[in-house]
């Protein structure tokens, strides 16, 4: 489940934020102290900047079904959506590759 989480961002999930996955710790969004789950939904990483501000109430964000992470920056919604390799915005990059190769082969 690690590797999968790790792969479907490229860097903290906190809204331009750059520091390299490889880089973040995982963390609970809804805490597991709080009940949350330990499931890909409830999963995204943080720099260590980051989780250290969601852990002293900071940072707010919640899960959203599709895996983006919903933040509060002063009030105002930011949504973070997934962005690495086994995202399904990249399933969009391999759709768009096919129909180019489906053109040219037939061409
Ligand atoms: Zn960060």
């Amino acid at each position: 489940m690690r590797v999968y989480i790790k792969d479907l961002r490229t860097t903290c999930s906190v809204p331009g934020c750059s520091v390299a996955v490889e880089n973040c710790q995982l963390d609970h969004i809804i805490p597991w102290g709080e009940g949350g789950p330990t499931t890909p939904w409830n999963i995204h990483p943080l720099c260590v900047f980051h989780h250290i501000q969601k852990t002293e109430g900071r940072l707010q964000c919640y899960p959203l079904p599709d895996g983006t992470v919903l933040f509060l920056v002063d009030g105002i919604p930011v949504f973070s959506i997934p962005d690495g390799p086994l995202s399904k915005s990249n399933k969009t990059w391999g759709t768009k590759f096919g129909k180019y190769m489906e053109r040219r082969i037939a061409a």
